[in-house]
């Protein structure tokens, strides 16, 4: 049975429509993205695939509103998002969307604790901050104990380990309660076995705390682990041999 069945009558979270980018090299145009469609459902972990070059960062970056496409649409919660004012870009990616990168992107001079509270100071506004700081501090160690980090609350960056950093920036991704997750190899830079730990800890959170992601990665054994993996190919969405005979 298509898992697109149980989803039917569920609106998606997140979705793309002919979507399209080229970049410009000289006046050469290189099409990266010809046509993507792609729907993500509440509660979905997806994962990402295709070779490099493939396009799979520049689609996230897309999703994430870091960037704008040269045609098509991408609707949140059945909005328009792809055509937002910075203002409003803003506050989507602050308040909705939690991003994860492969270089982490801490910042080398705050504590762990400090790192992961970036995004509600940025968010609220220092005053409104500084008069909740106890709050947000709470669940900000509250967090970092869910991804396993209680021993690290105030090393830097550099006193971390790869998987530690990625377990920070996640906390950080997720302090905001935002509704999708958005992860760009986030094992892309780790051995296996801790690879296969974030892996979990993202698990966890999509089962347990119903957060919905998306994961790129060019790792076929860390995406086979998704509910769906979505393949990248030729600038379109590859449709599964499986589907394809289904639909035939
Ligand atoms: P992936 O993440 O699948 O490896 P990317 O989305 O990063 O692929 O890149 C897709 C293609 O677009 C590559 O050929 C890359 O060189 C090119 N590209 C990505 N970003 C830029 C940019 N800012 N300017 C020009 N070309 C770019
Ligand atoms: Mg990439």
């Amino acid at each position: 049975m298509l898992t697109t069945d149980r989803y039917a009558a569920v609106m998606p979270l997140l979705s793309a429509r002919a979507l399209r980018k080229s970049y410009f090299k000289a006046r050469l145009e290189i099409p990266v993205l010809k046509h993507v469609d792609l729907d993500v459902f509440p509660g979905e972990l997806i994962s990402i695939v295709g070779q490099s070059g493939s396009g799979k960062s520049t689609l996230l970056h897309l999703l994430a509103t870091l960037d704008r496409p040269d045609g098509g649409e991408i609707r949140f919660e059945g909005n328009r998002i792809d055509n937002l004012a910075p203002a409003g870009r803003d506050i989507l990616r602050n308040r909705y969307f939690g991003m994860v990168f492969q270089f982490y992107h801490l910042l080398p001079e705050l504590t762990t604790l400090e790192n992961v509270l970036m995004p509600v100071m940025i968010g609220r506004g220092v005053l409104s901050y500084y008069a909740s700081r106890r709050r947000y501090v709470a669940r900000a160690k509250e967090l970092l104990e869910l991804v396993g980090l209680s021993h690290r609350l105030k090393h830097r960056p550099r006193e971390l380990s790869g998987g530690e950093m990625q377990r920070a920036a996640i906390a950080r991704a997720i302090i905001a309660e935002p509704k999708l997750l958005l992860a760009d190899e986030p094992t892309g830079n780790l051995d296996r076995g801790t690879g296969e730990e974030i892996l979990e800890l993202l698990r966890n959170l999509n089962a347990r705390h119903n957060l919905t992601i998306i994961m790129v990665t060019h790792d076929n054994a860390i995406a086979a682990e998704a509910d769906r993996t979505v393949r990248l190919f030729e600038g379109r969405v590859e449709v599964p041999v499986a589907m394809a005979v289904d639909a035939a």
